[in-house]
């Protein structure tokens, strides 16, 4: 069996759009495109004119190269949201077919679902936030085409046991594709899943540049999986799904000298963690800070609606997680500067001065 055969049949047999990109390229005057022969004021040098590549060489060889998978288990497009409303679209039939998550989770994957008209099957988080991994196979009925898993888990900050995601892609192997969200990968002590996808034809890694790869602005996400399934999801994704500029920043962030800040900041963002969480179990009003591996805390406060309205005052805008289950009492921090998150301390402590 093919990991193919768990995908909409009409996708599979889709006769893809053939852009005029794709049809030719590398001529020295090209009149196939209806493109403007003149490029735009303030161009740069980019070629803003010309219709961008719909999988740029370069970016993807550098992506593929980060993520240590090869270029043909890669697809690259605008945000991982956009490779989970693309998978969602290539294994689910409307009416049909189910997603599988486990909340409190990252919104999208339902949204994406609900939109293609899949059910949404949920197998709640256990109290400490780790996977119900027996629940989540116990709830796998042959309508589940994709299993989504969150690691670190936004809103939560809990890593998914590299054991369990090997023991899932294993036990749902023919029947469901297992999709693994590392879009806070970087800041773990755990390292990527990535390499299973040679082992496991159902395993699929979604990567994104707008965390610790500071390109939240230029929507710049990956697919990690099978060939095959790259290959089917290509033959779905919007004709030029990348612009130029975006292709641009990236290829800079991802130089050895962008690296190299990156990564520093990376490290900032860790030692932040750390001092944060101290320091903010101790401020009075403090339930709980919840462990994390990712680059934001999830903070319970005994009241943290008048919190969250005090720190808005103050002109600190965080996120109200209230409306998730388990956590109808906390605020999700992100880690920002130093002097950011001192001030967030000291706007915090004077509240109950
Ligand atoms: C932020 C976030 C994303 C979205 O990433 P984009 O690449 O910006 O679309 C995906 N998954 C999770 C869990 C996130 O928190």
């Amino acid at each position: 069996m093919s990991v193919l055969d768990l995908a909409r049949p009409e996708i599979r047999s889709l006769q893809p759009y053939s852009s005029a990109r794709m049809e030719a390229d590398g001529g020295q005057i090209m009149l196939n495109a209806n493109e403007s022969a003149w490029e735009p004021v303030g161009d740069g040098g980019l070629g803003c004119n010309r219709y961008p590549d719909p999988q740029p060489a370069a970016l993807l060889q550098a992506l593929a190269q980060l993520y240590g998978v090869s270029r043909e288990q890669l697809f690259v497009g605008r945000g991982s949201d956009e490779a989970i409303d693309l998978l969602v679209r290539a294994f689910c039939r409307a009416g049909q077919d189910a997603i599988l998550i486990q909340p409190p989770t990252f919104g999208m994957y339902a949204v994406s679902a609900r939109i293609q008209n899949a059910t949404v099957i949920e197998t709640p988080l256990k109290p400490d936030f780790s996977v119900d991994v027996q629940a989540l196979l116990d709830s796998v009925m042959p309508a589940v085409k994709l299993v989504f898993l969150c690691t670190p888990n936004n809103p939560s900050g809990k890593s998914i046991p590299r054991e369990d995601i090997q023991h899932l892609a294993r036990q749902l192997t023919g029947k469901a594709l297992l999709v693994v969200d590392e879009a806070y990968v970087e800041f773990s002590d755990q390292r990527s899943v990535a390499d299973l996808i040679n082992r496991y034809d159902n395993l699929a890694v979604l990567r994104t540049l707008s965390k610790a790869w500071a390109l939240a602005g230029a929507r710049v996400g990956s697919l990690l999986a099978h060939a095959d399934v790259i290959a089917l999801i290509r033959r779905i994704m919007p004709p030029y799904p990348l612009p130029l500029p975006c292709v641009a920043a990236a290829l800079v962030e991802l130089s050895p000298s962008g690296q190299a800040v990156a990564r520093e900041n990376i490290a900032i963002v860790r030692e932040q963690r750390a001092i944060m969480r101290s320091a903010l179990s101790r401020v009075p009003g403090v339930r709980e800070v919840l462990p994390s591996d990712a680059n934001f805390l999830a903070v319970r406060f005994d009241d943290a609606g008048t919190v969250y309205q005090r720190l808005l005052q103050a002109g600190i805008v965080v996120r109200d997680i209230r409306r998730y289950p388990q956590l109808g009492d906390a605020l999700r921090i992100t880690m920002g500067t130093p002097e950011e998150n001192a001030r967030v301390l000291t706007v915090l402590n004077e509240g109950r001065a």
